[in-house]
């Protein structure tokens, strides 16, 4: 396929939102899960039996609760946190190793944009907002020197050991995508022939035959995050947006997000939402940072040199307009709402 940077510039005034919603021909069983100190996921599966279903959405519940129980940052006893202080290198679980290297494979991929080691960065920003300050250089390139996905070793013996005192994990940039497709996986298993599942805003989606139609999830506008900017078809596989208007901070009335660029120390800046397509949930959130990362023009770019990928970048040109990048291969499933 041809590969075509379709731009378009559009007003500030006409610019739009992020949510996403799909539909389908009959009507699904449905159910919310709470998981990750409240973010919900919601799970819908198509020709399955209510008790099946019932069953599944047990299985995915207690699945992400022992996942959660294994990397979260937050819970002193994860095996995350053990290793990041020091307290563990041996034993690692297969789904962490898998988180690893899938982790450090993207990060050889985008040239180093997604990095789970960005945690002393995590800390240090943290530290600052709660302090209403910037970091000072020093403390800046303190952090930065513990920063390096080439810091970490997976031993062949299962084992997962750092090259410096210091660095550490934080898989916040992945882990909602694995998520998703681990419950895509039990429902396809417990015999649904389509799915869908929200995890806080990252859709993993599988039919096994797509002549049923494709799933529609809406592209929230950046800038007015109750309003959707367009709807995306989806046949089968992931949609993740990584942006700036969810969670972010202000310090001394300038605004930071919470995506690090892993080469300079500083959170980005530019862009104001990157939604990723790819086949799995895995893939579409850690390239939805990445792509965050890597900004406009360099994360169009990649994205078209990749066939697996597909993407809509909104940013801003140096007049505040808004401009969208739709990669080639979203050309025609993309419908503007409002614009054009
Ligand atoms: P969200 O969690 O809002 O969906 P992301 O998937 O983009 O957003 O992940 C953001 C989280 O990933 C941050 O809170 C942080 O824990 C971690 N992170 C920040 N910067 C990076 C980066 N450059 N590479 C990998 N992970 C990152
Ligand atoms: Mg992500």
């Amino acid at each position: 396929m041809r590969a075509i940077l379709h731009l378009l510039t559009i007003a500030l005034a006409i610019l739009l939102p992020l949510g996403a919603w799909a539909s389908a021909a009959d009507e699904p069983e449905k159910a919310t899960i709470t998981a990750m100190g409240g973010i919900p996921i919601n799970v819908s599966a198509w020709d399955i039996s209510r008790g099946d279903f019932n069953t599944a959405v047990n299985e995915i519940s207690a699945r992400i609760e022992f996942l959660e129980a294994m990397i979260s940052t937050y819970r002193p006893d994860s095996v995350v946190s053990q290793l990041n202080e020091g307290r563990r290198a041996e034993e690692i679980p297969p789904e962490l190793a898998y988180l690893v290297f899938m982790s450090t494979a993207i990060s050889q991929d985008t040239a180093g944009a997604f990095d789970i080691t960005v945690k002393p960065l995590v800390n240090l920003w943290r530290t600052c907002r709660k302090e209403q300050r910037l970091p000072t250089d020093t403390e800046r390139l303190a952090a930065l020197n513990k920063v390096g996905y080439e810091h970490i070793v997976s031993g062949i013996d299962g084992s997962i050991t750092f090259t410096k005192p210091g660095v550490m994990l934080d898989l916040g940039g992945i882990a909602k995508g694995y998520f998703s497709d681990e419950a895509v996986t039990i429902l396809r298993n417990a015999g649904a022939t389509r799915c869908l599942v929200d995890c806080g805003g990252d859709i993993t989606s599988w039919q096994a035959d797509t002549a049923a139609g494709p799933f529609r999830v809406g592209i929230k506008n950046p800038l007015e995050k109750a309003e959707l900017f367009a709807v995306l078809s989806v046949p089968t596989g992931a949609v993740v947006t990584s942006g700036d208007y969810e969670r972010f901070y202000e310090i001394d009335g300038k605004r930071f997000c919470h995506i690090f660029d892993p080469r300079s120390g500083y959170p980005v800046e530019g862009v104001l939402s990157v939604t990723l397509v790819a086949p799995t949930g895995i893939q579409a959130d850690a390239y939805a940072t990445g792509v965050f990362v890597l900004g406009f023009d360099t994360g169009a770019q990649f994205v078209e040199r990749l066939s697996d990928l597909e993407a809509v970048i909104i940013g801003r040109t140096a007049d505040g307009e808004l401009k969208v990048f739709v990669s080639s291969g979203l050309a025609d499933s993309l419908e503007y709402l409002d614009a054009e």
